[in-house]
C-alpha cells in the first residue's frame, strides 16, 4: 500500500508535471537552494513560479496532496523558515517573477512577486523617485515590505510596510484576490505584517517617494577608534532630527583577496546612513564625528541609488546567523556594552541602527505591523560556514545581544527575527488578531511563512 508521503508525491507529479522537483530529482537541490547558507532546506518539494497560473496550480495541487507551501523570493529568511518543518511543504521559488514598472505621475510602483530592491531603486531613480528599500539591493521587495522593513529613511517616512499601496495574491484557497484599502480590506490588513502566511504574492504596488538626491555615505576608521566613534554616533543620535537614519557598526573581515584593501582582512567602526535634509544641516550633525578623523568620508550629496551600496552588504550568497533586540536607549554604558562586545571578534558584525521618529508610530490604518517601538535596533551577526557549528554561533549572536538586557524593549523588527527567535514580538499587539484573520483565510494552514502567526 502506498504510504501518505508516495500518495502526497504522486499528486503533485500529476497536478504539475515536471514544473516539480522531488528529492532525487536533477532540479531538487538547486530548487531547495535559500541566500543564507546556513540554513541548507530540505521541503517536500520545490517549484519555481514563472507567474500566476503556476502559483494557482502549486497551491491548489499541495491542497489536494495534503501538504503545504511555503512561498520564497531570495532565501535571506532562510533562518527564520527552518525553524519550521519543511518535511511536508512544497517551496514555492518566486525568483524568476521579476518586473518593475513606474509611474511617476502616481509615484507608484507595480512590482511582480519576486522582484528585488536593485530593481524598484533604480527604475525609480530614472524618474527621480527614491523607495524605502532595506540595506541590501539583492533582498526581495515582498519580503522585506510585509514584514515591517527598516529603510536608511525609517525615522523621517516610516516603516517600508506602510508604503504598500495593493497586493494582488494567491489565497490558500487558491483564488486569486486583490488586497487594498479598497477591496479585501481585512486581507490588506493581516498581509501587512502576516506576509507569506496569508497570500502568496503575484505583484504588489508601493508609493514611492519624491527624492532624487539625500546626503549619504559611510565613514570608516581602524577598530582602534571605536570608543570615541561609538560615543560620538550616541551623541550625534541623541540630537538628530527625524530626517536622519544612521547606524553605527564594528566589523571584522577575513583577509580574503576578493575582498578591496581597506577591507580585507581587517577589523573596522563604520557610520553609515541617510540625511535628507539640507547639506548645511547634515554636515553640522556629522562634524563631530569627521572630526575624528575617518580614513575614508563618502558622506555627500548623492544620487538616492548610491545608498543601496552604502552598507557593504555582502554581495553572494553567505552563511550567516543573526540574533537582535530593541532598545529603549544607548546610553554611556550601552556604548562601553558596545564597544566590548564588538571588538571581541568571535562576531562578523556588531550593529546599532538608529530607529525611532516616524518608525516608532503607528501609522492610521495601517496594517498588521505598521510601527516599531524602541529607539535603537542593536544586531549581532556571525558566520557559520559550517552547518555543524550553526548551533555554537547561534548561542554566540544571542549572548552577545542578550548583553543589551537593561535597555532593552519588549519589541523585535519582524524582518531581523531569524533562526532560533520566536516572532510574537514581531507582531506586538495585532498577533490575536492575526491569529483570527489566520482562521478566516487559511483555517488548513496551507500556507507556511517565515514568520508564522
Ligand atoms: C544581508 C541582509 C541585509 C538585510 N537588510 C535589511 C534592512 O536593511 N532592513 C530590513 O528591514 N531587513 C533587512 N534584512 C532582512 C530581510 O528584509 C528579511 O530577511 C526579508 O524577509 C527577506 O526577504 P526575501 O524575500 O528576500 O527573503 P525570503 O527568505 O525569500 O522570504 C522571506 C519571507 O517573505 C515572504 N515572501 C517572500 N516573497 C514572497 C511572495 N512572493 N509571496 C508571499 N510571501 C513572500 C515569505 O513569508 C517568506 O518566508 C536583511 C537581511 C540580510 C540577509
Amino acid at each position: 500500500m502506498a504510504t501518505d508521503s508516495e500518495r502526497a508525491a504522486r499528486v503533485l507529479r500529476t497536478r504539475l508535471g515536471e514544473r516539480v522537483s522531488l528529492p532525487g530529482d536533477p532540479g531538487y537541490l538547486a530548487g531547495a537552494g535559500a541566500w543564507n547558507l546556513a540554513f541548507p532546506q530540505r521541503p517536500f518539494a520545490v517549484m519555481g513560479a514563472t507567474g500566476e497560473g503556476d502559483i494557482v496550480d502549486a497551491v491548489l495541487a499541495a491542497r489536494d496532496a495534503g501538504l503545504r507551501v511555503a512561498p520564497q523570493s531570495t532565501g535571506h529568511a532562510a533562518g527564520a523558515l527552518a525553524d519550521s518543518d519543511l518535511s511536508d511543504v512544497v517551496m514555492l521559488s518566486l525568483e524568476r517573477m521579476r518586473e518593475v514598472s513606474v509611474d511617476p505621475g502616481t509615484r507608484v510602483a507595480t512590482v511582480a512577486g519576486g522582484s528585488t530592491w536593485g530593481e524598484v531603486v533604480t527604475a525609480a531613480a530614472t524618474h527621480g523617485l527614491a523607495a524605502l528599500h532595506g540595506s541590501a539591493a539583492d533582498v526581495s521587495v515582498v519580503g522585506l515590505a510585509l514584514s515591517g522593513g527598516l529603510s536608511f529613511y525609517a525615522r523621517e517616512s516610516g516603516l517600508t510596510v506602510n508604503s504598500v499601496r495593493s497586493v494582488r495574491v494567491v489565497c490558500a484557497d487558491g483564488e486569486v484576490r486583490t488586497a487594498s484599502d479598497q477591496e479585501n480590506p481585512d486581507l490588506f490588513w493581516a498581509l501587512r505584517g502576516g506576509a507569506g502566511g496569508f497570500g502568496v504574492v503575484v505583484s504588489l504596488e508601493l508609493e514611492l517617494i519624491a527624492v532624487a538626491e539625500v546626503y549619504a555615505g559611510m565613514l570608516l576608521w581602524p577598530v582602534e577608534r571605536a570608543d570615541a566613534v561609538a560615543e560620538a554616533w550616541a551623541a550625534v543620535t541623541g540630537r538628530a532630527p527625524e530626517s536622519a537614519t544612521t547606524s553605527l557598526r564594528i566589523m571584522h573581515f577575513p583577509p580574503i583577496p576578493d575582498l578591496p584593501p581597506f577591507l580585507s582582512g581587517r577589523s573596522l567602526v563604520v557610520v553609515d546612513g541617510v540625511i535628507h535634509d539640507d547639506p548645511r544641516i547634515a554636515e553640522a550633525l556629522i562634524a563631530p564625528l569627521r572630526r575624528l578623523d575617518p580614513e575614508i568620508d563618502t558622506f555627500a550629496l548623492s544620487p538616492v541609488a548610491d545608498v543601496l551600496d552604502m552598507h557593504l552588504d555582502p554581495p553572494e550568497p553567505t552563511p550567516v546567523v543573526t540574533a537582535h533586540r530593541m532598545l529603549r536607549a544607548f546610553p554611556e554604558d550601552a556604548v562601553a556594552r558596545f564597544v566590548r562586545t564588538g571588538v571581541a571578534d568571535s562576531l562578523f558584525i556588531l550593529e546599532v541602527r538608529h530607529v525611532g521618529g516616524r518608525a516608532a508610530r503607528p501609522t492610521p490604518g495601517g496594517g498588521a505591523v505598521s510601527a516599531l517601538s524602541g529607539e535603537y535596533l542593536v544586531l549581532a551577526i556571525a558566520v557559520a560556514p559550517d552547518p555543524t557549528i550553526r548551533s555554537d554561533v547561534e548561542t554566540v549572536v544571542h549572548g552577545a545581544v542578550d548583553g543589551f538586557h537593561p535597555w532593552v524593549e519588549d519589541a523585535l523588527a519582524l524582518t531581523f527575527v531569524d533562526g532560533g527567535a520566536d516572532p510574537a514580538a514581531g507582531f506586538g499587539g495585532s498577533l490575536a488578531a492575526l491569529r483570527e484573520a489566520k482562521r478566516r483565510w487559511d483555517a488548513d494552514g496551507i500556507l507556511l511563512a517565515a514568520h508564522p502567526v
